[in-house]
């Protein structure tokens, strides 16, 4: 069962379009798994609606000139067919297309890809020990965004970051110091965490952070290059 969902400030900033395209495919795929958070994401959609149509509203008020909304001569001018014409007509746009579904071999394991990463430009897939990765090129500067297979028994050195790092699983399970972490598990750490995560039967996780990780054990300058690896 998923225990670790976004914040609700993550998800209204979600719904208000202000996170960066890394952070929200990762909200968005969340939500393909967890039926509470896309409960949250309706309602604080359907709000920011009601917001902004009450805003529209009133601008028209403040805006326009007010002897043109009094003037009670105009209602006959309304042309209510066309109108009507007009909804109808909007019921015939937005049919979606069907999103054809996708899928990605790590190490001969094949993982069908969440909808939200179907037409994301994506590197090579890269190897270093029992870590793979494959880089999504979404260029966000320093904000690297991508898909982490570690294979069974596989596990990052302990570590923490300056920056943020989220992880989330797309499949498998991971455990580190504060449990074990399960598919649609959507994890946030910043520089507050120190961790070890050890996978025992395997996972795949999106990842997105935003510098590079700093190992807390071990000879650094041994690790280093799977931090850069990471990152
Ligand atoms: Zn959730």
């Amino acid at each position: 069962m998923i225990k670790h969902h976004p914040k609700i400030e993550l998800i209204q900033a979600f719904v208000d379009g202000d996170l960066p395209a890394s952070l929200s495919a990762g909200i968005a795929m969340h939500a393909e798994m967890c039926s509470q958070c896309q409960q949250k994401i309706v309602q604080l959609t359907e709000h920011a609606a009601e917001v902004s149509f009450e805003e529209a509203f009133l601008d028209k008020f403040i805006v326009d000139d007010t002897s043109t909304i009094m003037s009670d001569s105009d209602s006959d001018d309304i042309d209510f067919e066309a109108m009507a014409e007009l909804i109808s007509q909007s019921n015939d746009i937005d049919i979606p297309e069907p999103a054809l579904d996708k899928s990605i071999v790590f190490n001969d394991k094949t993982y069908k890809l969440p909808k939200a990463l179907n037409n994301m430009p994506m590197s090579k897939i890269s190897n270093i020990g029992k870590l793979s990765r494959a880089r999504l090129q979404l260029d966000e500067n320093e904000i690297h965004t991508s898909l982490l297979q570690i294979e069974a028994g596989g596990g990052v050195p302990e570590h923490t970051h300056k920056g943020f790092e989220l992880t989330l699983l797309l499949d498998g399970s991971f455990h580190d110091e504060s449990g074990e972490y399960v598919k649609g598990d959507f994890i946030m750490l910043d520089g507050s965490h120190q961790h070890h995560p050890v996978s025992k039967e395997g996972c795949l996780c999106y990842t997105v952070a935003n510098d590079a990780l700093h190992f807390t054990q071990g000879i650094n300058k041994l690790l280093n290059p799977i931090g850069s690896f990471i990152y």
